[in-house]
């Protein structure tokens, strides 16, 4: 064994802990000493103090030692168990495992055991079933009884073979010592301020615990620095982003203010005001604007992201919008275009339904600054895309593109003179509304601006939640508000390979049956782009009645005369698609209704349909949405830097996450790239942990 004085935290366990103990903790991937210490509890189990078998108490938790007298295996098959009969001066106990014949192997007549568990009164005397257990030295100073208080005991992350016990016996070597080798990356006076305590305090509080307060500071420690890491890296980012790259500025003011506004249909409400504003002032700056605008289905993303893209026009530049789905661009290419009818600005439109020759000749167009508004699909994100002079990026919908895809449009636009790089202000749209905290966690390096009012006149869609057994009563209604000169949506549950199948039938039942003699027409992803424009166009022109789609018309489609949205097979939707389904009813002044068509067969089906009923407000959905689902799910392991996230998780720790995320934005203020000396280990830190995944390998 080395001398624990030369220890350092990557000292092998090999050198520090007997073979065998050693070779355990290589088993649960732990090698050297600092990865041991940094192997936590998951919880703590409240441990009795130990007692005379003849005084443990009748269904409490007990602790108590003796010496085995007898065992046997016992029972068949899921009855099968291993007994064991412990005794002590006091009395006798039962001890029974079920499930675990091995034991026999393990445990004989003769051993003297320390067991846990709750006992109950089994006939005479008491018995613990599948108690824990430890096998005590034949003698030795484990062999004092009652040695232990009650105590708070770490409950170990373990694996088969090796158990929280022998993580405990590890940890009891390499504690103190291992201890006084952690070094806290934040300063004294900066935890005091945050009743924080030390790093190695909180290890200390972790593995041995006094009280369950110091579990908790030690856990609320530990969870801070995840976050504040996380976000030092985003903010750095940040920082390096701003200092290395420029973006146009654009010129605003009150001619081009009026200008702009003359071309909308509608007054902007205030809440698009505001947001309008906080962009107008971003986009004037050199500095590339981050800016994500939430604001929930049916506020009004869309006349803010023209508002934004056409002021990059009015200073010369071009803008570009990205959608998420085919049908989305072509609508906003045709709104796009019915409101800039008769001005100067050049609209184009890039999607994968261009031929080639169509497709090289937009390109030229656009990279010669000879289209001025470019509205597309991903065929915008490939390489050959080139912008003259690209102001403005708008990505809609972002949501459906996934987190790493944003600021793949930045890097198109050529280089700059002074050797910075030259890239779009970029707009990040979404409707689903990010809760602020997981937001921040994930956006941390964009500026949030949030639509909070829908326009006016508007009127929440009633939501209903029916059985499949209803369907009848359901096309009932629909076929009085048709007949009413109303539309509706049918949403056809979207099985990939049947999708186009389940809405032809679909069409074909409804044509048939209860909507006989309306027009009903279907939309999917195979439809080609002529037809599906045609459908499209019809129905928006209120050529037919009903349009039996798959989910191609979840974001974005804009028919403010539709009022109902019928979908079959609800619980088979997410959340969040079940939302976005709904908008796209209720847009105009008639208020609009929700039939959620279906039978929840399991416990999250029925919560989603459960609170779609409940609310209609998106920002509450999606805090819903989360809790069923878990952070992770919703946003991938990845793009949220859960991977990362140890002992933080941003539902749990709001608080701590608005608290790190201040610190470093503050911090980062004052020293962009951590590198003064007594910085050196807050940025290693940071750089091991986040420095591939955000890219900040050429920061500083
Ligand atoms: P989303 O935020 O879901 O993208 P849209 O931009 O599609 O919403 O707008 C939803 C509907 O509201 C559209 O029909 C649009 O014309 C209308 N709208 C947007 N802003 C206003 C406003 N200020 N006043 C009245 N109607 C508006
Ligand atoms: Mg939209």
């Amino acid at each position: 064994m080395s001398d624990a004085s030369t220890w350092t935290l990557r000292t092998p366990l090999a050198e520090v802990l007997p073979a065998g103990l050693s070779r355990k903790m290589a088993q649960l991937g732990l090698r050297q000493v600092g990865g041991l210490l940094a192997h936590v509890p998951m919880r703590h189990a409240f441990e009795e103090a130990e007692a005379p078998i003849a005084e443990l108490a009748e269904g409490s938790v007990v602790s108590a030692r003796g010496e085995v007298t007898a065992t046997r295996v016992a029972g068949s098959g899921r009855g099968r168990r291993f007994e064991a009969v412990l005794c002590d001066d006091s009395g006798r106990l039962d001890l029974v495992f079920f499930n675990q014949t091995y034991l026999a192997k393990k445990i004989h007549a003769g051993h003297r055991l320390r067991v846990q568990g709750t006992a109950k009164r089994r006939g005479p005397g008491l018995q613990i079933a599948n108690p824990t257990f430890e096998i005590l030295e034949p003698e030795g100073e484990d062999d004092e009884p009652n040695a232990r208080d009650e105590r708070l005991r770490p409950v170990y992350p373990a694996t088969e073979g090796v158990t929280s016990r022998d993580v405990e016996r590890a940890i009891d070597v390499v504690l103190a010592p291992g201890l006084a080798l952690i070094e806290d990356h934040l300063p004294e006076p900066y935890r005091h301020e945050r009743a924080l305590p030390a790093l190695h305090e909180a290890y200390r509080m972790l593995h041995a615990p006094q009280s369950e307060d110091e579990v908790r500071a030690a856990r609320r420690r530990l969870a801070y620095d995840d976050l504040l890491l996380l976000q030092f890296g985003v903010q750095m980012r940040r920082a390096h982003l701003r200092e290395r790259c420029v973006a146009p500025a654009l010129e605003t003011g009150p001619v081009i203010d009026a200008r702009i506004r003359e071309r909308m249909p509608f007054a902007l409400t205030p809440a698009q005001d505001r947001v309008v504003r906080e962009i107008a002032a971003d986009l004037a700056q050199t500095r590339p604007t981050n800016r994500l605008v939430q604001g929930d289905v049916g506020s009004g993303k869309t006349a803010v992201a023209l508002y934004a893209m056409l002021l990059a026009v009015a200073s010369g530049h071009q803008a570009a919008l990205l959608a998420p789905t085919a049908i989305l661009a072509e609508q906003h290419m045709s709104s796009i275009e019915a409101m800039l009818e008769g001005s100067k600005v050049r609209t184009a439109l890039l999607t994968g339904a261009l031929t080639a020759s169509a497709r090289t000749a937009l390109l030229e167009r656009i990279a010669a600054g000879e289209a001025d508004l470019v509205i597309g699909t991903h065929a915008l994100l490939t390489d050959s895309v080139r912008f003259r002079s690209l102001g403005v990026a708008v990505i809609d919908e972002q949501h459906r593109f996934g987190v790493h895809q944003r600021g793949v449009l930045r890097g198109r636009a050529a280089a700059s003179p002074d050797g910075r790089e030259v890239v779009p202000h970029t707009l990040v749209m979404t409707a689903t509304p990010i809760p602020r905290t997981l937001g921040i966690t994930i956006f941390g390096d964009l500026d949030v601006s949030t639509i909070d009012r829908l326009p006016p006149g508007r009127r929440p869609v009633r939501t209903r939640a029916v059985l499949p057994t209803e369907r009848e009563r359901v096309y009932a209604f629909v076929r009085r508000r048709l007949e009413r000169g109303e539309q509706a949506f049918v949403v056809a549950p979207s099985i990939e390979a049947e999708e186009f199948a389940g809405v032809n039938a679909l069409v074909e039942e409804l044509r048939a049956g209860p909507l006989r003699g309306l027009e009903v027409e279907a939309v999917h992803g195979r439809l080609k782009k002529d037809e599906r424009d045609a459908v499209m166009a019809r129905f928006r022109a209120g050529a037919s009645h009903a349009l039996v789609a798959t989910t191609v018309i979840e974001v974005g489609v804009d028919v403010p005369n539709a009022t109902v949205m019928v979908v079959e097979g609800a619980e088979r939707f997410g959340l969040a698609q079940l939302h976005q389904l709904r908008g796209r009813v209720g847009r105009g002044r008639k208020g609009g209704v929700c039939l959620l068509v279906g039978e929840a067969k399991t416990e999250a089906a029925a919560q989603r349909l459960g609170a779609l009923v409940a609310t209609s407000d998106g920002f509450r959905l999606a805090e819903t949405d989360l809790e069923i689902r878990g952070a992770g799910e919703v946003f991938g392991a990845k793009q949220s830097g859960a991977s990362t996230m140890l002992h933080a998780d941003p539902l749990k720790h709001r608080d701590l996450l608005e608290l790190a995320r201040r610190d470093a934005k503050a911090w980062i203020a004052r020293s962009p790239t951590l590198d003064s000396a007594s910085e050196r280990l807050v940025r290693d830190r940071v750089l091991k942990r986040h420095g591939e995944g955000l890219g900040l390998a050429d920061v500083g």
